[in-house]
């Protein structure tokens, strides 16, 4: 039987690719996003049948259980899970709004706190489990008109680190990814030159989510 795999933000961008690549591996895909279509029209592309879409906030406790659960009901235990769902709100601090501070923390580290919670009774269902959380290069090095992008994504790696201490024995690996720059809707406004400086060669070699290398 195939392995259930779900992907939050799994509509477009780096979790579009991650379920396309894990349905090509042959497993079953709970795509995850707020916008139901998009998550729909990204199954539709998927190789294989029986995969399904679900739209939830994941910075919202309650929709994350309720999804959750749902999940566990119609298509049985989670055997992995890639938090990719994220946002980012570019700005100096000074001209970072609040509520948006507040966006990015609920949505890029407490969200990913919610689904791993709400995901890992299933997986302790399943033999050989995984959690993939995204988190950024910038949650390590830091990065000028980040800041707050860059807190959630640093605390995604001590959240990520922990949570692997206190599951390890159960048999379920949690890692973070932390990328660089990926060509997606969330870096379309960026320009060269904005991130190029900290790249010894120079140059960004481009690595789009579709997984083609697009070296400039
Ligand atoms: P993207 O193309 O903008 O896709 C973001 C995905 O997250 C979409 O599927 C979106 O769907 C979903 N999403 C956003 N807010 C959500 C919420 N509250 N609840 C549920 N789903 C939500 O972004 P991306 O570039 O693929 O980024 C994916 C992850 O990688 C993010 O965590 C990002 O911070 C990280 N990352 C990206 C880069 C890069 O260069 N692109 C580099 C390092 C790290 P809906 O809008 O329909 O909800």
């Amino acid at each position: 039987m195939s392995r259930l795999a779900v992907v939050c933000g799994g509509s477009r961008g780096i979790g579009k690719a991650v379920s396309r690549l894990l349905a090509e591996r042959g497993c079953r895909l709970a795509v995850v996003s707020r916008n139901e279509d998009a998550a729909r029209a990204t199954v539709s592309s998927l190789s294989g049948a029986d995969h399904v879409a679900f739209s939830c906030d994941v910075s919202k406790e309650q929709e994350v259980q309720k999804t959750f659960e749902t999940i566990q009901k119609t298509c049985g235990n989670i055997s992995y899970l890639v938090n990719a769902a994220g946002i980012n709100r570019d700005a100096l601090l000074l001209r970072t709004k609040p509520e948006d501070m507040v966006a990015l923390l609920h949505t890029n580290l407490l969200g990913t706190m919610l689904t791993c919670r709400a995901a890992l009774r299933s997986m302790l269902h399943t033999q050989g489990a995984a959690i993939v959380n995204i988190g950024s290069v910038v949650g390590l090095k830091g990065n000028a008109g980040q800041s707050v992008y860059s807190a959630s994504k640093a605390g995604l790696e001590g959240f990520t680190r922990s949570l692997a201490k206190e599951v390890a024995s159960r048999n379920i690996k949690v890692n973070l990814l932390a990328p660089g720059f990926i060509r997606t809707d969330m870096t379309a406004g960026l320009k060269e030159e904005d991130g190029v400086r900290s790249i010894p060669m120079g140059r960004f070699e481009f690595l789009s989510a579709e997984g083609c290398k697009e070296a400039r």
